[in-house]
C-alpha cells in the first residue's frame, strides 16, 4: 500500500508525449530513476539525483533513504503513453469550478464520461483538460508516478520540470493523490 503518490503528467497533450522508452532513458539520464524493479513494469528505484530533483518536507527524505520496508521505497512509476488523455484524481479531489457558471460542479464523477463533464447548474460540457483541477487530479496521456509521497510533502524542482521538458517537447505538470 502506498501512502500517497506525487505524480508528474504531460499537461500539454499535442504534440504527443514520447514513447516510454526514450522516458526511460531520459529520466535514467537525469538520475531520477535507476534500476528497474524486476517485479513491477516500467518501474524503478530513485536515482543518485532523486533528492536533488524532488525537494521533500517533513520526514518523508527518511522514507526513501532508509526504507524500512520494501514498500516505503519512492519507487517509480512510468504509465503510458496512452492513446487518449487519461484524467487521475485524488478520492478527496474537490468538486472541479464549472467553466461556464464558475461554480463547484457537484458529483461530477456521475456525469465524467471519460472526456467530458457536465455542469448541473448552468448544462455547459466541459472538456477534462479544460477544467482547473489544482494539485488534485491530472489529465494527459503520460504520468510518472512517484509512490510513498505524502500529498504536498514533496515538490518537484524547476531543474526536472526544464529538463523533462528539453527532453521531451511537452510541458509537465503534478498533482498529489493519497493512499489508495
Ligand atoms: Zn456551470
Amino acid at each position: 500500500m502506498s501512502i500517497g503518490k506525487l505524480i508528474l503528467y504531460t499537461g500539454d497533450t499535442s504534440p504527443a508525449p514520447p514513447a516510454i522508452e526514450l522516458l526511460t532513458q531520459s529520466l535514467q539520464e537525469l538520475e531520477l530513476i535507476g534500476h528497474p524493479i524486476d517485479s513491477e513494469a516500467n518501474s524503478f528505484l530513485p536515482g543518485d539525483s532523486f533528492l536533488q530533483l524532488i525537494s521533500f518536507v517533513g520526514c518523508s527524505p527518511n522514507i526513501c533513504l532508509t526504507p524500512q520496508t520494501e514498500s516505503d521505497f519512492s519507487s517509480v512509476t512510468i504509465r503510458g503513453p496512452f492513446l487518449q488523455p487519461q484524467l487521475i484524481w485524488d478520492r478527496n479531489c474537490r468538486p472541479p469550478r464549472c467553466p461556464g457558471c464558475n461554480k463547484p460542479i457537484p458529483d461530477w464523477e456521475k456525469s465524467f464520461n471519460g472526456s467530458t463533464l457536465n455542469c448541473m447548474r448552468c448544462g455547459t460540457e466541459s472538456e477534462a483538460g479544460d477544467i482547473n483541477w489544482g494539485r488534485y487530479a491530472g489529465y494527459g496521456r503520460m504520468f510518472i508516478e512517484i509512490n510513498n509521497v505524502f500529498p504536498g510533502e514533496a515538490t518537484p524542482v524547476d531543474l526536472l520540470f526544464n529538463r523533462l521538458k528539453g527532453e521531451t517537447g511537452v510541458e509537465w505538470r503534478y498533482f498529489f493523490t493519497g493512499h489508495n
